[in-house]
């Protein structure tokens, strides 16, 4: 008999893709009359690319975003139709293969355009390519002192029919800081940026600035599109920008294992490596099977949130590669013991008082991004 089949799975990752549909229809809510385009690189931040990019355009996303091109041509393999852009290049992509795909490459820099109208050689088909100026963020995009010599180009290389450009966009610094100084300094020099290239003949199909912070905070950002990418997975960009709640996000993965084994222990046992932990009674110990390997942050050694039997702990001791320990307590009470094979609720919507990724972040000192993201390939993907 196949028992694997049957048995649940000791680590999961589950995806609620009604959540990740609901939440795109309200960022473009939000976003009107600007469209919306859904963020799926990195594995759409550990939730799944494929199943995530199809729910997203499903509930109405315009356009699909990814930072390298392996993302980019993947996604174009698995036969997803529409605009696709891709943002993060490096000299020795294959640029031929993006353009064959009809995928729309972004411009940071006078040495990507030179690939790109290599590749149309090559392929004989033009290239769809987005213009990014570098308006603050220091970080990719081309600098104001390279903007003309780019553009100018570019708009050469459009009239020529090499290429379309069909975009001219940016990214913020600090959009998670509302009113921090430097958004409308950025906000400026995108709006100087559009008018060069405008004037220089441009007419791009979208104008776009907005990550999720700025579309929750900032409207004045939104232009044509927005590209969202941690609110569509129903996580607050910030503390400072409220709950997901407070924007009807909701929460797209929980991380659920189940309890591997409870044993009882006396008073001063030693738990997990170190010993950093010692039992202060006789108790219970419960051994959660997820460990920094499937991606739990070994940062979260005495100090990150489960939930088991709808009760909130707190991890005992060190994360290991595979498993980490919970001290239930004595028990005895009126509550049943939690058993093998029970769940234990490392984050999720937040129902019923159980711990969100934001709980994680904030225990490990990092942002809802990095916990969803870095869940590993070890973890299954269940999709409901
Ligand atoms: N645009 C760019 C260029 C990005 O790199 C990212 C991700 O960091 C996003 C948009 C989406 O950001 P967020 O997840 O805050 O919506």
């Amino acid at each position: 008999s196949d028992h694997t089949a049957l048995t649940p799975a000791r680590l999961e990752a589950r995806i609620d893709l009604d959540a990740l549909r609901s939440n795109v229809r309200r960022l473009r809510e939000i976003a009107a009359p600007a469209q919306v385009m859904a963020v799926v690189k990195a594995d759409a931040y550990g939730h799944g690319m494929l199943p995530c990019a199809r729910a997203a355009l499903e509930a109405g996303a315009a356009w699909i975003g990814t930072a390298v091109p392996q993302e980019a041509l993947a996604l174009r393999a698995a036969g997803i139709e529409g605009p696709i852009l891709t943002w993060l290049h490096s000299p020795g992509d294959d640029f031929a293969a993006l353009v064959r795909a009809d995928v729309d490459v972004s411009v940071s820099g006078q040495w990507a355009l030179h690939a790109i109208l290599e590749a149309v050689e090559r392929t004989g088909r033009p290239a769809r390519i987005q213009l990014k100026a570098d308006t603050g963020l220091g970080r990719n995009g081309v600098q104001p002192h390279d903007w003309p010599l780019v553009v100018d180009e570019a708009v050469k290389a459009e009239r020529d029919g090499l290429v379309k450009v069909t975009g001219v966009w940016s990214h913020f610094a600090c959009a998670d800081e509302p009113g921090h100084p430097s958004i409308q300094l950025q906000l400026t020099a995108f709006h100087e940026a559009l008018a060069y290239a405008e004037a220089a003949g441009v007419r791009p199909e979208v104008r776009h600035m907005a990550n999720s912070p700025a579309t929750l905070s900032l409207p004045e950002s939104h232009f044509d599109l927005v590209r969202t990418g941690v609110a569509m997975y129903g996580l607050s960009p910030a503390p400072e920008l409220g709950l997901p709640a407070d924007h009807g996000l909701r929460p797209v993965m929980s991380l659920v294992a189940r309890l591997a084994s409870v044993k009882r222990v006396p008073a001063g046992h030693g738990v997990s490596y170190g010993h950093t932990y010692r039992t202060s009674e006789e108790t219970r110990l419960a051994l959660v099977p997820a460990g920094y390997a499937d991606g739990v942050p070994r940062a979260a050694s005495g100090v990150g949130p489960v939930s088991i039997g709808g009760r909130r702990y707190t991890i005992a001791g060190r994360v290991a590669m595979d498993q980490f320990v919970v001290d239930l307590g004595p028990g005895g009470g009126a509550d049943p013991d939690p058993r093998p094979g029970d769940e234990a609720v490392l984050f999720g919507p937040g129902d019923g008082g159980t711990p969100t990724a934001q709980d994680w972040a904030d225990a490990t000192d990092t942002i809802g991004y990095e916990i969803v993201t870095r869940i590993g390939p070890r973890v299954p993907r269940v999709y409901h």
